[in-house]
Formats: structure tokens, sequence, C-alpha cells
């Protein structure tokens, strides 16, 4: 039976090129979820969209001197031709800025204000005296309360990952002019978080199959107690505020965009041509995978639910997968300082299969992991070059040349042969539980191994021996090495869209690979094979130094 799949993905801030740390956290892991739930069956819905509001935003703008929407428009863009090159196969991917959003983000604040679960407080908020106006979160920085890291900003401190109020912070400081802001009293709306603390401990404690990091970072921040948070701030970019005196005020971005989802979906159905498309997404049969980085942990395991639990009526996430933090060259990511891989920069230079499979297979699922380009060079020519692209080519130019391009018929198998398709087929029903479990990395390892064994045993059986004097027995050997294919085809189709596609057509099956689902697809003998070409390109030695040495120089392209 066919299951309904919810999957959101972070919203990125549309202030900044994408980079690699981003594609790992979130928008790989999601797109390979996305596809294999596709190939077994499920229906699928996968939003995001481009994050237009809030102070990263602004910040850009006022540094080019640009209206934030110039910003914001040149950045969706990018986004949108990114994800078609790298092939993240969105259902939707908007923005934050269509009146659609507006209306579900007000409809929310409407309910949950009418249940009393937000409610209006007159708050000392940061002012600078120097640049004469109220400093929104990210316009305050100081010193975390917490981990005493200097660097944090009024909303979350980057190094342990709390959340924060500007009032939090010590020794302030005005981002703009470095002048020490005083505070004034201003009115705003605060979501009670205070009230839903029971409720979010008792629902977080069942949710066993979360990874632990996940589960005891948010038990974590429970344990200290949710205090309740400011909704709405003064400034005058973002969605409005649906109640009279607040013309100048804003929803805060952290409210609105984790309502994105909803929106999204909803935007989608109306797409769909059915409105009401949306709600099976949304209901209890369903299950929702929030993919995010560590960073944005508490927003999708505490505040959103709990704005969930308060509307009422929508489903709660199933999972939060977040990944940890992928590093560059065993340093920190930093866009500031252009420690970073920029993406629309790969893939001007390279495929996305070879960038997707080092990111799965070295995916920060528990831990922080490393990006490096030494790393990307041996993966691509010694793993999928030397490897699996080589099993594919040597079988598929042994059959054009000796069985003049048709696929050879099946003979008797012996106890090797038989061993090798049992493999096959049980590395498929692994990879299927592991995939359902959002175990990326085990999942391609898995496959990788796979077409070792496939390598093994065309070395053992050498046809190209055997097919002097015994051609069935050459034939056959043949027929396993291209059954095994097959099955790698499927089993790497998330993780590796283009070259299982490529592969899909070099084996003789007509059409797109995601038609045939999730299984393992026999070869037809006696099909004509087209002729086939490498499945990937060997990368020169050269690129690990040229690549490396673009690093931390010149001008960073984003400042997420
Ligand atoms: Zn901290
Ligand atoms: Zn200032």
């Amino acid at each position: 039976m066919s299951e309904y799949i919810l999957i959101g993905v972070a919203w990125p801030y549309a202030n900044g090129s994408l980079h690699l740390g981003q594609i790992a956290g979130a928008y790989l892991p999601a797109d390979i979820f996305a596809r294999y739930h596709r190939l077994k069956g499920n229906r699928v819905l996968m939003v995001s969209g481009s994050d237009q509001h809030g102070t990263p935003i602004t910040l850009r703008a006022e540094q080019e001197n640009k209206p934030p929407q110039d910003i914001v428009a040149k950045h969706h863009q990018e986004f949108l031709d990114c994800w078609q090159k790298l092939g993240i196969s969105w259902d939707l991917f908007t923005t934050t800025g269509t009146p659609n959003h507006a209306r579900v983000a007000h409809d929310m604040f409407l309910s949950l204000l009418e249940k009393g679960y937000i409610y209006k407080d007159s708050v000392p908020q940061a002012y600078c005296p120097e640049c004469q106006r109220f400093l929104p979160d990210r316009y305050v920085e100081g010193t975390c309360p917490y981990c005493h890291s200097p660097q944090a900003r009024g909303d979350q401190c980057d190094e342990c990952g709390r959340t924060l109020n500007p009032s939090d912070l010590l020794d302030l400081r005005c981002r703009l002019c470095s002048a020490a802001p005083r505070f004034e009293v201003s009115e705003h709306f605060f979501l009670r978080l205070s009230a839903f603390e029971d409720r979010l401990k008792a629902w977080i404690t069942e949710q066993t199959h979360w990874r632990q990091n996940v589960l005891n970072f948010s038990l974590g921040i429970l344990e200290g107690g949710l205090k309740d948070r400011a909704i709405t701030r003064d400034i005058e970019w973002g969605v409005t505020v649906p109640q009279p005196g607040f013309e100048r005020k804003r929803i805060y971005v952290w409210f609105e965009a984790v309502i994105g989802y909803l929106s999204a979906s909803k935007e989608w159905a109306i797409s769909q041509g059915d409105a009401a498309a949306w709600q099976p997404f949304w209901g209890n049969e369903a299950k929702s995978y929030y993919f995010i980085g560590k960073d944005n942990i508490p927003f999708h395991s505490l505040i959103w639910p709990a704005m969930l639990m308060g509307y009422g009526g929508l489903n709660l996430p199933y999972d939060v997968p977040a990944n940890e933090f992928l590093t560059v060259e065993g340093k920190k990511l930093s866009t500031s300082r252009n420690w970073a891989v920029w993406l629309p920069d790969y893939l001007e230079r390279y495929d996305p299969d070879p960038l997707r499979y080092l990111l799965s297979i070295n995916m920060p699922e528990t831990a922080d992991t490393d990006f490096s380009w030494r790393e990307f060079l041996r993966r691509n020519n010694d793993e999928l070059v030397a490897t699996y692209g080589n099993l594919a080519h040597r079988v598929l130019t042994f059959t054009q040349r000796n069985f003049a391009g048709v696929l050879p018929a099946c003979g008797e198998l012996d106890s090797q042969s038989q061993a090798l398709l049992h493999k096959a087929e049980t590395a498929l029903d692994s990879v299927d539980r592991l995939l359902c479990g959002c175990h990326f990395r085990e999942s391609v390892r898995t496959a990788m191994s796979l077409a070792q064994e496939g390598n093994r045993y065309l070395d053992d059986k050498a046809p190209w021996k055997t097919i002097k004097d015994d051609s069935q027995a050459a034939g056959t050997a043949v027929y396993v090495a291209l059954s095994v294919l097959s099955t790698l085809k499927t089993i790497l189709c998330p993780f590796l869209p283009f070259s299982s596609q490529k592969l899909h057509d070099f084996l003789g099956f007509g059409g797109e690979i995601e038609a045939v689902g999730w299984r393992a697809q026999s070869p037809v003998s006696g099909q004509k094979l087209p002729t086939p070409q490498p499945l990937f390109d060997k990368l020169d030695e050269s690129i690990v130094a040229e690549e490396t040495s673009r690093l931390g120089s010149g001008e960073s392209d984003g400042s997420q």
C-alpha cells in the first residue's frame, strides 16, 4: 500500500550562493529520500523555498545598497538553476514572498492568538543610539551566556547551537556601528512556548527512532525549560502582523519560515489543480520528515511541533534527521572568509553525480565529516570510475565485441553465479531498510561493495578467456554481471540519478528508470544493446591544487 511522505527541507536564505555544507546537511539527503520513496511507489511531496525575509536579507541589501527584493530575486533564480543541475527533485521550491504564504502565516498567527498561545507584551528592545533605530536580533552581537563564544548573535549562538534573545547576550554591540545598544520598550507578540513543555517532553520521549544527536539536543533544551519567544519585531521587511497598531512591525522570520512547509504544500496543491491535495500529506496516515542541518534542530523538533500542537489537526514531524556539519579541508566552513566550496562553481566545472556520491558516502549523519578535493578525486577515480564504472564498461564493451551487442542467454548457473545473484538481491533488500531509516552512508557503501563483488566475479570467470572454446559459459558470466549492474542502477538511482539513467539505457531498457520502481529488473536475453559510453569521467590530478588554491581567497559569494 502506498504511503504519503511529506519531505520538508530547510529554507535557505536568499542572500548568497549555496555551498556544499548546505547540500550535505539537508538538500542531498532529502532528495535521495524523496527519490527512494518515489521508486517504492509512495506518494511524495518534497517542498521548500527561498527564505526571503529576515535580517540576513536586509543586512545583505544594506551592504550592497540594493532593495531586498533584488537580492532575493537574484539568489532565488540561482537556487533554481543549481537544483536543476544537481538533480534535486523538488515537487515545489517556492519563496516566502508569495501572497499564499502570507495568508497561511496569518491564519496560523490568528488561530494561535485566539487560543491564547500568542499574547501581547511590552518588552525592552535593543535600540542603537548611534544608528537611531531598533536593532533586530541579527543586528545585535555579543558573548554567549552558555558557551562564552564572543561571536554569538541576538537570535542564536552558532558555537553551541542555543537559541537566544538579544538580552541574553553579554557585552552587547550593534553590528552596524559597534556602539553599545540600550533597551527601549516596544510592544510585541509572544509565542507561549512554556505552555507546550510537558506535551513536547512526552511526545519527544516517544520518538525513539530519531537520531540520538537530535533526541539529546532537544531533550537538553527541554530540561533547561522553554521560554516564550517574541514572534514580531521592529523591522519593515517581512510578513505583516495581522493586528492594528503593528503596521510598522513584522512577523519574526523563525516563526514564519517554518509555516512555509504548510503554505508550500497548499501552493503545490493549487498548482496541481486540486486545492485539497495537500491534506493527506498532513493527516495522521502520512509521515513527515524534516531535513535540516543541526543548527536548525530546535526550530523543527520543538518550536514547529509546538505551533502545530497549538493549531491542531495537522501531523507532527515523524522524523527530523538533522545532519552534523561538513568541514572543508579540515577546517570549519566559513562563508565570510570564503572557506567554502560554492555549488554554482562546482556545477560549472564538474558533473553532478561525483559530488552526490562523495557527499553520500561521507555524509555527516552522526558526526562532522570533511570534504577535501583529494578525497573527491580519489573517490571519483578509484570508486566511480575504476570500480562501478569499470564493471559496467568492461561487461558492456565485451558484449559489443563478442556478442555483436546482443545480450547473451543465461545458461546454467554454478554456485558462484548463484551466490553473486543472491548477494545482489540481499543488497537491494538491505538498502531498502537502510534508506527507510535515513542511513545514507551505509546504503551507498553497500552498493559499492556489490560493485566490487561484481568485478571479482568477472575476474574469476574471465569470459575473455572462456569465449574461445565455451561461448555459453562466457555468455552466462556476462548475463550474471549485467544482472548485478541492473540491481546497482536501481540501488544507486536515488544517489546517482544521472548515471543510473545512463546505465538503464545501456542495459537496453527503455524509458525513465523511475518508472521501473524499486526492484531488480532482469536483463532481456536477445536484446540489442546500444553502444556504451563510460559512466564517469576520470579527473586529472591537477584539479586538487587548482581547487584548493581557490579556498579562502577572493570575494565571498555568500553571507549565510
Ligand atoms: Zn554558545
Ligand atoms: Zn549602530
